[in-house]
């Protein structure tokens, strides 16, 4: 049976969707540990027991997040070779594909991203080539390091709670040169991540500068609003929103496309989405190439309304 390790980095209170997902899926793929970064909050050690985690480590250092990703790799590293990984799964972010990356160094593992599936066997499967080509892989080393991408997995507490005991493993040094010396609270929007959310709302430059009608259809649908590149260049909306090549990806049930053309960028980081309408005046655009439902109209007509039906179907 594998042995299978998830990365769980500062999970505060509660643990967030995208988490759930990754303790599913290592349930699915054999015995699960949890790596835990941060605090273990009683929500916390709750939710592993329900999804059936047997153990927990914990770093020996507790200021791993005064660093970038360096120390992260280095205690997951020293946890998988503590716990006799086969697996180690890690969040699709930014930082869980660079942790992965330094820690396929240090394990000389075969490091898969972007996966939205894994087989019992652990073949990975991924979306590539801007989502034009699905892929099987599978790593030909004893360790493997897998990022999922969120939405990908449903999250279901296992069939029966177990009692995960903590134990501490050694952070070894790494001598670490990037100390984190601030950190900034963003100010909270009240919508869900953009990369977790389960529907987004996007638009792009036929939004002519006004995010407001994205921004009503986002709140009344309770999804996440992104963003084309143009978008975001042009400062109508923050660069966190964007989605694509050089902006985040997402894979969301549904992606509300709006005034977006579909180039190749946006589509690389949207095109998992599991249901993709799109909303565009020309009929011609290459977003209807992969939009489930396409209306073509204008985005000032066809929002508010769509905002409208929603509302009052909702009461
Ligand atoms: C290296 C590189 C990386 C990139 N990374 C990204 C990335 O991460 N994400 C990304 O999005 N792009 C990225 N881009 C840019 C990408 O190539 C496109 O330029 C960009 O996605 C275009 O944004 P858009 O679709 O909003 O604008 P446009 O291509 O200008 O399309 C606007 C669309 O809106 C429609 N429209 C206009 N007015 C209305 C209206 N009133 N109602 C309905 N429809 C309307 C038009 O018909 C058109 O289809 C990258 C480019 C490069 C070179």
């Amino acid at each position: 049976m594998a042995k299978v390790l998830v990365f769980i980095d500062n999970p505060g209170a509660s643990l967030k969707k995208s988490s759930l997902e990754l303790l599913t899926l290592a349930r699915s793929l054999g015995e699960s540990t949890v790596a835990l970064n941060g605090d273990l909050s009683d929500g916390a050690a709750a939710t592993f027991a329900e999804y059936g985690v047997g153990s927990i480590v914990r770093p020996s250092a507790q200021d791993l997040d005064d660093f970038l990703v360096a120390p992260k790799a280095a205690y997951l590293a020293a946890a998988a070779e503590a716990t006799g990984a086969n697996i180690v799964l890690l969040d699709n972010s930014p930082e869980g594909k660079e942790i992965a990356a330094r820690l396929g160094i240090r394990l000389s593992a075969g490091v898969i991203t972007d996966v939205v599936a894994v087989d019992p066997d652990g073949t990975a499967h991924k979306s590539v080539l801007a989502g034009s080509y699905n892929t099987a892989c599978k790593a030909t080393t004893p360790v493997s390091v897998l990022t999922l991408k969120a939405n990908n997995v449903t999250p279901v507490p296992a069939p029966a709670a177990t009692t995960p005991q903590a134990t501490t493993v050694e952070v070894p040094a790494v001598g670490a040169t990037a100390r984190i010396t601030a950190r900034e609270q963003k100010v909270a929007s009240g919508r869900p991540d953009l990369t977790d959310a389960r529907i987004v709302v996007a638009g792009g430059r036929g939004m002519d500068g006004d995010f407001g009608p994205v921004e009503e259809l986002a709140d009344a649908l309770g999804a996440a609003v992104g963003a084309s590149r143009a978008a975001t260049d042009a400062g109508w909306i923050s660069h966190d929103a964007q989605v694509g090549q050089t902006g985040k990806t997402v894979s969301p049930q549904l992606y509300i496309s709006a005034g977006i053309s579909g180039a190749i960028q946006q589509k690389a980081g949207m095109q998992t989405s599991k249901v993709i309408v799109a909303v565009n005046k020309d009929a011609e655009s290459p977003v209807f190439e992969i939009a489930d439902f396409g209306i073509i109209g204008d985005v000032f007509d066809v929002l508010p309304q769509a905002a409208a039906e929603i509302k009052k179907r909702k009461g």
